[in-house]
C-alpha cells in the first residue's frame, strides 16, 4: 500500500513532469492493461472539478491504474460521491484524498452570480449544484472580482473537505487516511496545495 505522504510526493512529482513537458514515467498502455486486468489499487482519490481543463491524469502525469477519480461541477459531494469515495479507501486502500478546485471555475463563478442576484434563475439541477456550493463561500471577506473568485474557489476546496468528514465516518475516523485541498492554475498549470483551514 502507498501512504499518504508517498502519494502527495508522486502527485507533485507528476505535476512537475507535466509543467516541464517532459514525457512521463508510466508504463505503456498495453503492459499496463495486462498488470491491471485483474484488480486495481490506485494510490490516491481526486475528487475533483468536472470542467474539460483540468483533467488529474494528465495534470498529475499518471496512467492507468494509479488515480480514482471522482468528479463533479464544483467538486460538490453528496452521498453518491462519498459512498464512491469511500469504495476506494476501504476497498482499495487508497490512503490521499486531494480535493481539487481551480481558478476560474465556473461553478463557483455561477454560485457567487446567485448570490448578488437572487432573482437569478437556472435549471432545477443546476441550482441544487448552487445550493449544495453556497453555503461554503457566503461569508467571504471585502475582496472583489478576481480575487473574490480566487477566495471562494478556495473556500469551496475547504467545504469540500469539512463535507468529506462530515459525511462519512469512515473517512473521518481513518487514521492513516489523508485529505488535503489543492488548487490548479489554468494559467500555469501549477497545483499549489491550499492551508488548513485558510481562504474560509
Ligand atoms: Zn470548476
Amino acid at each position: 500500500m502507498v501512504t499518504a505522504a508517498e502519494a502527495l510526493q508522486r502527485l507533485l512529482e507528476g505535476n512537475q513532469r507535466f509543467l516541464a513537458g517532459t514525457a512521463s514515467g508510466v508504463l505503456p498502455e498495453e503492459a499496463k492493461r495486462e498488470a491491471l486486468k485483474d484488480g486495481q489499487a490506485p494510490f490516491a482519490v481526486i475528487l475533483g472539478c468536472a470542467d474539460s481543463r483540468v483533467p488529474p491524469e494528465l495534470i498529475f502525469d499518471q496512467g492507468l491504474g494509479e488515480l480514482f477519480v471522482v468528479r463533479t461541477a464544483g467538486h460538490v459531494a453528496t452521498p453518491i460521491e462519498l459512498g464512491s469515495i469511500e469504495y476506494a479507501v476501504e476497498h482499495l486502500g487508497a490512503r490521499l484524498i486531494v480535493v481539487l478546485g481551480h481558478s476560474s471555475c465556473g461553478a463557483v463563478q455561477a454560485t457567487l452570480g446567485a448570490i448578488d442576484d437572487p432573482d437569478s434563475s437556472s435549471t432545477p439541477n443546476i441550482e441544487a449544484l448552487i445550493e449544495k456550493i453556497r453555503p461554503g463561500i457566503s461569508s467571504l471577506g471585502e475582496a472583489e472580482g478576481a480575487q473574490r473568485l480566487a477566495d471562494a474557489v478556495e473556500a469551496n476546496v475547504h467545504a469540500t473537505i469539512e463535507h468529506l468528514s462530515a459525511g462519512s465516518n469512515l473517512l473521518r475516523e481513518r487514521e492513516d487516511l489523508v485529505i488535503l485541498g489543492a488548487v490548479y492554475s489554468l494559467e500555469t498549470g501549477a497545483v499549489e496545495l491550499v492551508s488548513p483551514g485558510a481562504g474560509s
